[in-house]
């Protein structure tokens, strides 16, 4: 039991989207596609032949020499620079000035977010257990804590004899393969002979037991914090 949960109305965020003053024009996107000024369709007149589809190669006495336009191979016109040919373009939202938002939201003054009702911006809120510790005794509270202390304790003995084990199967198998590493590099087929492989396997679980006993302390720990918060304020009052 810890003193705080997460605020399930912001999802511990403190903050709640304003559902009010999202702006239409946009999508909430800050930017509108408009037409491109620059071109028809996706495309603009060839500049290299101005839109001839031919390029003066040679100027002769009799006629001149021409060529089909390099550069729009002869169509007399290239795709538009501005909008990549796509005949829109990307322009900051007019009606909300890029800000995704109406600025006259009464709920939100246009930031789109506003402080959670629920738990006033905290993003948590106080648990029942620790609602439920501030009805106590200070006899009740004390047992709780003792209650705990002993718990701890337990664990803590529990971790140190899993510790010693742990460290007695590593060094027997740490024995056991000096015995069979040389058996192996002489050809012995893998798993033939007894390498400690296996007690590395238990010390490795006894390395979890012992991790997840240690996050049960910490847990512990917290409601003995939560039980001394409470217990000192019974004794600050007067
Ligand atoms: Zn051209
Ligand atoms: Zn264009
Ligand atoms: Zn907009
Ligand atoms: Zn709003
Ligand atoms: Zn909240």
């Amino acid at each position: 039991m810890s003193k705080f949960f997460s605020c399930s109305s912001c999802s511990g965020s403190g903050t709640l989207k304003c559902p009010d003053c999202v702006c239409q024009s946009c999508r909430e996107t800050g930017a509108t596609d408009v037409a491109c000024a620059a071109c028809r369709a996706g495309r603009v007149t060839c500049e290299l032949c101005r839109g001839g589809g031919q390029v003066l190669v040679k100027k002769g006495i009799f006629s001149d020499k021409y060529e089909v336009c390099g550069r729009c191979g002869g169509s007399r016109t290239v795709k538009c620079t501005s909008c990549g040919g796509k005949t829109t373009v990307r322009q900051t939202c007019s009606a909300c000035s890029g800000r995704s938002r109406r600025s006259a939201c009464q709920h939100c003054a246009g930031t789109g977010k506003y402080s959670c009702t629920t738990c006033k911006g905290a993003g948590k809120l106080i648990g029942e257990w620790f609602k439920s510790l501030q009805t106590m005794s200070t006899d009740q509270l004390k047992f709780e804590h003792g209650k705990r202390e002993r718990q701890i304790a337990s664990v803590q003995q529990e971790n140190h004899l899993a510790q010693l084990k742990a460290n007695q199967y590593t060094q027997q198998a740490e024995e056991m393969w000096r015995y069979a590493e040389p058996l192996y590099r002489q050809g012995a087929e893998a798993g033939s002979v007894a390498d400690g492989s296996d007690l590395l396997g238990y010390a490795r679980q006894l390395q979890n037991e012992i991790y997840n006993r240690n996050a049960k302390i910490e847990e512990i720990q917290s409601e003995v914090a939560s039980i001394e918060e409470v217990l000192n304020a019974k004794w600050a009052r007067p």
